[in-house]
């Protein structure tokens, strides 16, 4: 299989601190690989390395072409969609505008009327609250729009940093159970950062593990899922 996202030998760091030694990956083209780790061990520098928030050195391919350099605005153009952690919605603007915005890269205005509706489908909630802010959402609500805003951009993959954080185990659920939906009927790939790793190693099928900026272990979600040292370290056994 093709992968949709390429990362070869990978470094990026603030200043003289150095973050990722060179690291690895790839997500194949409609698969969801999920990246885990402790905290401080460079998932989140990964994907803003990937979408062009953070400088970096080493190949970074999508459909085989090195965006690696490119500024942050044209990766997402071709089809990068980053929702970061801390959800990141435009406040002030209402659920649909949020919505509108995500399609920003696209002109095809009649097809995106339909994803608009595709989105509500999804999310019943935020057709509920078309017309209210963002900001006066609650923290379930804005995760499920920051990805309803990704997913407007027709994304060819997904970077998903801790999307369960803050929000209510219930809603966790659900939200993992929309991105396995998306990703088998719209076929949207995905690269998924997060602390709940049960969650995660259920919907994914490669799973990567990062420790202190180097890739340590890689393989299929299942396998690695049960493995001991990766159950006492990850999944609270
Ligand atoms: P967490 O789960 O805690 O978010 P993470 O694996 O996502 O962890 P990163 O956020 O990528 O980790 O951080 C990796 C390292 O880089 C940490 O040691 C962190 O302190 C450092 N770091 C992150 N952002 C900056 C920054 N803007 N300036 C300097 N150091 C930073």
């Amino acid at each position: 299989m093709k992968n949709v996202l390429e990362v070869n030998n990978l470094k990026a760091g603030y200043g003289r601190i150095s973050v990722l030694q060179g690291i690895s990956l790839a997500v194949k083209d409609g698969s969801i690989a999920v990246l885990l780790g402790a905290n401080g061990a460079g998932k989140t520098t990964t994907l803003r390395a990937i979408s062009g928030l953070l400088k970096s050195e080493g190949e970074i391919l999508l459909d085989e072409q090195d965006i690696n350099g490119k500024s942050a605005d044209s990766i997402a153009r071709m089809g990068v969609a980053h929702a970061a952690e801390g959800r990141g919605t435009f406040t002030d603007l209402t659920v649909e505008e949020n919505l509108r915005v995500g399609a920003f890269r696209r002109k095809d205005k009649a097809e995106i009327s339909l994803d608009l509706e595709k989105m509500y489908g999804l999310f019943p909630r935020l057709r509920e609250r078309r017309a209210q802010k963002a900001g006066s959402l609650s923290g379930g609500e804005q995760q499920m729009l920051a990805v309803g805003r990704a997913l407007m951009l027709r994304p060819r993959v997904m970077l998903l940093d801790e999307p369960s954080l803050g929000l209510a185990p219930v809603i966790i659920n659900t939200l993992f159970e929309t991105f396995s939906h998306v990703n088998r009927e719209l076929g949207v790939s995905m690269l998924i950062v997060e602390q709940n790793a049960n969650l995660a190693l259920q919907i994914a099928h490669d799973a990567y593990v990062l420790e202190s900026g180097s890739i340590t272990l890689s393989g299929p979600a299942k396998e690695i899922a049960s493995l001991d040292g990766i159950r006492a370290a990850y999944l609270g056994d």
